[in-house]
């Protein structure tokens, strides 16, 4: 496969063979496709970067059937075998944290001081699970008879498919990727088609870390064509998705009929909710940092914010001035904080949001249209007068866009904050401690932050509830994703058996 020469960025890294233009199945680097090509640009330029095997559903089929095969060698390792190798992964990655990070900046777009965070993100889960593998434990206790007791067992799921969005490609696939192999599971991961060079730097990492073939696999293609075997192979025991709630629909549908497991981390419409007792500066800050983030294309960016009438005003000048003093540029640029939208469909996604609202009586204070950079970069925009039925109110808008909303009181805004389909994060700034309670309590979604605009790491579980998703990723629950119990009614094992 072809990569296009002088591309920004892969210039520049330090070790050029973490350059992969190979899909790689079963331990091997394929390099022929046979349903074609696939090919990465850079949003920053809309050019060409590379192009990568586009592989065919038979190509995928061996792909799993590695999974499988590899699969009774690595589970009847010790959790204690499986943490080592993941350990030298991580260290691996943290390693050449710099070089992941450039790829993320050229296939992605993000700004270099937020892919550096991405990878830190990435590499924590990584650390987290090679520790949890040493962790796993079932349960023993009396069974209603005093002859026996119930012995439950963790064993792992199985072959698991991991199928990855874009926004964060280096962290959506270790968050997956590294519970299944601490579980003694395998795991073949399709990444998303605009950005599979992080994902496959990645696996050449696991590679010389010592993950055996066919443990771990990244196959590349068009959705469309191995999508159905991903999710219809009767080998595959679990399906593990992040994207967008009409995909995971989807997916779940085409799942169905081999009833296999699923975690789903779709998509979001994140609430921020300031509450006229709240410490503004705090708040100003907290909206900046959970709606900026990646240029706003975050699952739990904040979508909508709902401002208490006493302090709207003066909280959206303030956030006007911030925003308007965001720089904005290619991620290499010095000092960046906005980054190109993905594609072109994102960036007219946006526009077209933001041409709703205005359409509709809200007033732009700051921004509101394609950046002067043109191409995929929009202007950072606030808006105000925004209403419930906008556009950017009811759908994600994954863009740098802030849209207003003033409320009177709390009932009036849990209503609002909760009439949505997706149940992923929300955020709330006060400083009563009785209302904290209240309200997250009455929020409908997985995660709730309050007085920070920050709440991804790896020892909280993430997830949404409604439309956002099932299951959970990191913390302690994260691995449980990937183990299934056994029950033993063991007879003759209880108290009543044994010697007095
Ligand atoms: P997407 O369009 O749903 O795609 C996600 C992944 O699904 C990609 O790898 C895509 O492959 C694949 N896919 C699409 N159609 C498929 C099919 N028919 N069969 C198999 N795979 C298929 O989402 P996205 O645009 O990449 O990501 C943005 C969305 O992800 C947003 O909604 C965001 O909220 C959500 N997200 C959620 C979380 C979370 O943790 N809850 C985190 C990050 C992002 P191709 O690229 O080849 O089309």
């Amino acid at each position: 496969m072809t990569t296009t020469t002088h591309v920004p960025g892969f210039d520049m890294l330090e070790d050029r063979s973490l350059l992969r233009t190979a899909a790689y199945v079963d331990g091997t680097w394929v390099t022929a496709g046979e349903s074609g090509v696939i090919s990465v640009d850079n949003p920053a330029t809309g050019q060409e970067i590379c192009e990568l095997p586009a592989l065919s559903r038979a190509q995928v089929t061996l792909a799993i059937e590695a999974a499988h095969r590899a699969h009774p060698a690595w589970r009847a390792l010790s959790g204690k075998e499986r943490a080592q190798v993941l350990r030298r992964w991580f260290e691996l990655i943290t390693e050449h944290g710099e070089d992941l990070a450039r790829l993320i900046v050229v296939e992605e777009g993000k700004p270099l001081a937020e892919a550096r965070g991405e990878v830190a993100y990435a590499a924590s889960f990584v650390e987290w699970f090679a520790e949890e593998a040493k962790r796993i434990r079932g349960e023993i206790f009396d069974a209603p008879r005093a002859s026996g007791r119930v012995v439950v067992l963790k064993e792992p799921v199985g072959v698991c498919v991991a199928i990855t969005p874009w926004n964060f490609p280096a962290a959506m696939i270790t968050r997956k990727a590294a519970p299944a192999l601490a579980a003694g599971c395998t795991m073949v991961v399709k990444p998303a088609e605009q950005t599979p060079l992080t994902a496959l730097a990645l696996a050449d990492l696991a590679e010389r870390a010592g993950v055996p073939a066919g443990v771990l696999s990244v196959v590349t293609g068009h959705a469309s064509e191995i999508g159905p075997e991903l999710t219809g192979n009767p080998l595959v025991r679990k399906i593990s998705f992040t994207g967008s709630t009409e995909v995971g629909r989807l997916l779940l549908e085409q799942s169905a009929a081999t009833v296999k497991k699923a975690s789903m981390e779709l998509g979001g419409n994140a609430p921020i909710i300031v509450f006229d007792d709240a410490d503004v500066e705090n708040a100003v800050a907290g909206v900046m940092t959970a709606k900026y983030r990646n240029s706003g294309e975050s699952c739990i960016g904040g979508n909508r914010v709902y401002v208490q009438s006493g302090i709207h005003d003066e909280f959206a000048a303030a956030l006007a001035e911030r925003t308007a003093a965001l720089r904005v540029g290619e991620g290499f640029d010095e000092g960046v904080q906005i980054g190109p939208l993905i594609d072109a469909a994102a960036a007219a996604k946006v526009a077209e949001h933001v041409a709703d609202a205005a359409a509709n009586g809200a007033r732009v204070l700051t921004g509101g249209a394609t950046h002067a950079r043109g191409g995929r970069f929009f202007e950072p925009t606030v808006l105000v007068d925004v209403t419930q039925g906008m556009l950017v109110t009811r759908e994600e808008t994954f863009g740098p866009v802030l849209p207003l909303l003033e409320f009177r009181d709390e009932a009036e805004v849990v209503a609002w904050a909760n009439d949505t389909e997706y149940g992923l994060a929300a955020y709330l700034f006060t400083k009563d401690a009785e209302r904290i309670w209240r309200v997250a309590a009455a929020l409908e979604t997985g995660m709730v932050g309050i007085n920070t605009g920050l709440i991804s790491n790896e020892v909280a579980p993430f997830g949404g509830i409604k439309q956002s998703g099932l299951g959970r990723e990191g913390s302690v629950h994260g691995i449980e994703e990937y183990l299934e119990m056994k029950y033993l009614a063991w007879e003759g094992s209880g108290a009543a058996s044994r010697p007095a």
